[in-house]
């Protein structure tokens, strides 16, 4: 970290400054220059909080070198790491991975259906969320429980994984003991002590982007779950928010690539909670897929139009299919062109 003095502080304020950050348990060593003084501040081990540096006199801005990740990034960890969700493995130099089914689960023929229709096309973990964060409470707010027993009798029968929502530290004993995958979402990317609970556990986490997140507060959101010992985790950019109306989100594309150069986590892509809307989902995906993404993430029904959740962004079954053909020619495509 660098605290730049004002070009007018005075050798009090430069003292005071470095009394501060020596009461931290850290090293200052001023840096005197033509216009104004920096303090380089050493033997930090990572992120210092720079929040009464920052207001004390004398001080013009306070440069962090270091980012408030460590663990999740790709300086630490160069090697691509691989998360293995019940033999299904998402990371570097594996197949990409598709993730479908539902937005929520609602019977069990539903269930039934669509994890045979997921399975028939190529799918490799069926999806289906029993706790919904939905915006308002008079919308369909999920099975809960009874929806878990659902989704994973469905997931056994056609011999696929299942990955469903937590919202709750409560839910975590029952949802772990149905699915494979815990997934976190946009809602709760923020939600520290859900992070770091998950982090206590062996299961496999799919952390979603925050609706207003950056890539900073992401990465720092799975920092909580990699610090607390559990390094398999999913990166998922599902649309951020924006002055854009048309689409339901703004698919942030280019964190692809960026993340797959800050972090070693392997990134998902969700496209239809980034666009809302069931004909721009099939193009979003290929494109993802063009990006680098390890894997996808799209809601399917088995009727769409009669869906509790989601309806209007959820492919139907020949639109899927036809989504996990184009899938296997583009990555053949990708493999050619050697990225
Ligand atoms: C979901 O995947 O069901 C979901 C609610 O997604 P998000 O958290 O990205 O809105
Ligand atoms: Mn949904």
């Amino acid at each position: 970290m660098l605290i730049v003095m004002h070009h007018h502080a005075t050798a009090e304020q430069i003292e005071a400054v470095k009394t501060n950050v020596e009461a931290m348990g850290l090293r200052a060593e001023p840096i005197p220059g033509s216009m104004r003084t920096a303090i380089g501040v050493l033997d930090n081990q990572g992120y210092v909080d720079d929040s009464t540096i920052r207001e004390l006199p004398g001080v013009r801005e306070v440069i962090h070198v270091s980012k408030p990740y460590k663990l999740v990034s790709r300086d630490f960890h160069p090697q691509g790491t691989v998360v293995d969700v019940a033999g299904v493995k998402i990371g570097d130099g594996e197949k990409a991975v598709m993730m479908a089914g539902p937005c929520s689960i609602e019977t069990a023929e539903q269930m039934h259906t669509a994890a045979q229709q997921v399975q028939a096309a190529g799918g490799h973990i069926l999806r289906g969320g029993a706790f919904k964060p939905r915006t308002g409470p008079h919308s369909f707010q999920g099975l809960g429980v009874a929806g878990l027993k659902l989704l994973s009798d469905a997931g056994r029968a056609v011999g696929l994984p299942v990955v469903t929502e937590v919202m709750r530290i409560e839910q975590l004993d029952v949802i772990c003991e149905h699915a494979d995958l815990l997934q976190i979402g946009a809602r709760n990317m923020q939600n520290f002590d859900l992070l770091k609970e998950v982090g206590k556990l062996n299961h496999p986490v799919l952390l979603k982007r925050g609706l207003s997140a950056t890539i900073e507060e992401f990465l720092a959101a799975a920092e909580y779950i990699v610090a607390e010992g559990n390094s398999q985790v999913i990166l998922c950019e599902r649309g951020i928010r924006t002055f854009e109306k048309a689409t339901r989100n703004t698919l942030d594309l280019s964190v692809v690539p960026l993340i797959r150069s800050m972090s070693h986590l392997p990134i998902i892509v969700d496209p239809s909670h980034a666009t809302g809307m069931r004909p721009l989902v099939p193009v979003m995906a290929r494109a993802a897929l063009v990006a680098g993404a390890h894997g996808l993430m799209v809601e399917m029904h088995p009727e769409p139009e009669k869906a509790l959740c989601d309806g209007a962004q959820s492919l139907d079954p020949q639109a899927f299919e036809k989504l996990m053909v184009d899938l296997v020619r583009i990555e053949a495509f990708l493999e050619e062109l050697g990225d």
